[in-house]
């Protein structure tokens, strides 16, 4: 299992998602929590040597981030 830095610790890339969701889960700009249907996107990739979470609002506000692989 491949484990992932974030921060001073590492985690699986569920345990990573599963933060990250909680994290990003509501807009910072406009408060919008949906994904889907033209209101917003989320992307994330762990099969590569780094991950790849992106999400994105209908009102343009976006996060996108980059974690190493660590094992
Ligand atoms: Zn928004």
């Amino acid at each position: 299992m491949s484990l992932f830095k974030y921060g001073k610790q590492k985690l699986s890339s569920l345990e990573l998602f599963t933060k990250l969701s909680k994290k990003y889960n509501t807009c910072e700009v406009c408060g919008n929590q949906h994904i889907g249907n033209g209101e917003g996107t989320l992307d994330f990739d762990s099969s590569s040597v780094r991950a790849y979470y992106k999400r994105t609002c209908k009102c343009g506000w976006e996060e996108e981030l980059y974690f190493e692989k660590v094992e």
